[in-house]
């Protein structure tokens, strides 16, 4: 296959670059506290309508300056010319998907993907007679097989939930080129190691939710891609965005751009932490899936494509055998305050779960074996934690009151 490496792409700087200043010089935008805009002309009000009137806002469920602000910032992320912020993550997908199919088209997707978007695309678009085919998306002969001239979509997780498999995003891309599809890419479990877009993905989601805004106090999400998709999102007559209305209020949008100024050092800790207690527990024998390990089986995929200064990422999973012995350490770890039993991800401390229990609760049992979720199976997003090596102690410690070790 062709080589089609990016030059060396940089998206910390690219957000470093972006520079806003509040109404009286503050270091920081000022917030746009209103939900509709005054006009000067009536005519000016009609363009605004049409799309005409480039710079000027109409009411905030089309745009607002500080959601414009973020925008901008996650689009400079991604490398990608336009970006629209959303309500949540789920807002991002679901405007996405109805936006980009209609009544009789039909989905290739990923089987291992978020819980809730598997949910949508089984039991939600089928009302709609939008059906999906759910595969093993690290097979692109199988990718391949699926599709047919109903297919307008190929959705994928770069790093999927939970079993952080890895997608080949230039393969897919190839494909998706071939077929003349879109591919869609949820990009939350990678931000700055993986920039889809560089790699070919016309739409790259995530939920803000998890490591971007990284202090688990909202929810919310972005749609980066190109400037004219976003448009048609925010189209007055037929935008997802726009009539779906999953709109991000301005005062949290203020917050998410500030917590983004230190994604890329909260990244690298993540990854460093995560790394370290993947290569300790493996050396000890545990069934243990990390990226940068050499035992994950697409450990060189992620290594070409990822921006290697941010690493593998904080999400690793551990298997120990049974849903009882997997709760019994779950509670006993955060007993001893190494971290919360708690979904979703991203956060300071480390949170783990059970996702055949909870996450991925929507997959049925029999899907779930067949996909190698597995009853044992912990999924750990690791802190920011000072002293890993520490961490990693007392995590042994528990395991060994178990039996577990
Ligand atoms: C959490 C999550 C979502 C959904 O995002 P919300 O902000 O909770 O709506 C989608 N995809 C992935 C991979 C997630 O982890």
């Amino acid at each position: 296959m062709e080589n089609l490496h990016p030059e060396a792409f940089h998206p910390a700087d690219h957000i470093q670059d972006l520079q806003y200043f509040g109404e009286f010089g503050g270091v920081n935008p000022s917030i746009s506290d209103s939900s509709t805009y005054t006009f000067l002309s009536a005519k000016t009000m009609f363009d605004t309508f049409e799309g005409n009137a480039e710079g000027c806002y109409l009411y905030s469920r089309h745009s607002s300056p500080m959601n414009l602000y973020l925008g901008q910032a996650l689009a400079a992320m991604e490398g990608t010319t336009g970006a629209n912020v959303t309500a949540s993550g789920m807002g991002a997908i679901t405007s996405v998907l109805l936006q980009l199919c209609a009544s009789g088209d039909q989905i290739v997707s990923s089987r291992t993907i978020y819980g809730g978007t598997y949910a949508f695309m089984k039991n939600v678009l089928p009302k709609w007679q939008i059906q999906t085919h759910f595969v093993d998306i690290t097979k692109l002969d199988v990718v391949e097989a699926a599709i047919t001239p109903q297919t307008k979509i190929l959705y994928c997780e770069t790093v999927s939930n939970p079993l952080l498999e890895v997608a080949d995003i230039q393969g897919l891309a190839l494909l998706a080129k071939k077929y003349n599809l879109k591919l869609v890419v949820d990009n939350t479990f990678s931000p700055l190691q993986v920039a889809p877009a560089q790699w070919g993905a016309d739409v790259v989601i995530h939920s803000l939710t998890k490591f971007i805004n990284g202090s688990s106090d909202t929810v919310g999400g972005v749609i980066c891609s190109s400037q004219e998709f976003i448009n048609d999102l925010r189209n007055v007559n037929d935008g997802a965005c726009m009539l779906l209305g999953p709109t991000m209020d301005s005062l949290r949008s203020a917050s998410i751009l500030k917590n983004l100024r230190t994604l890329h050092i909260r990244m690298k800790q993540h990854s460093h932490n995560a790394l370290y207690l993947a290569t300790r527990f493996e050396e000890d024998g545990l069934k243990v899936v990390y990226p940068g390990l050499q035992s994950h089986p697409s450990h060189a995929l992620f290594t070409r494509q990822m921006n290697s200064e941010y690493g593998y990422g904080g999400m690793m999973t551990l298997d120990v055998g049974t849903l009882d012995r997997a709760n019994a350490l779950m509670e006993l770890m955060q007993h001893n305050n190494l971290g919360y039993l708690a979904v979703s991800l991203g956060f300071y401390k480390t949170l783990f779960s059970a996702p055949g229990t909870s996450t991925s609760s929507e997959i049925p049992l029999d899907e779930q074996h067949e996909m190698g979720l597995t009853d044992g199976l912990i999924r750990f997003s690791i802190g920011l934690d000072n002293d890993i090596e520490r961490t990693y102690q007392k995590m042994s410690d528990c395991m060994r009151q178990l039996g577990i070790l």
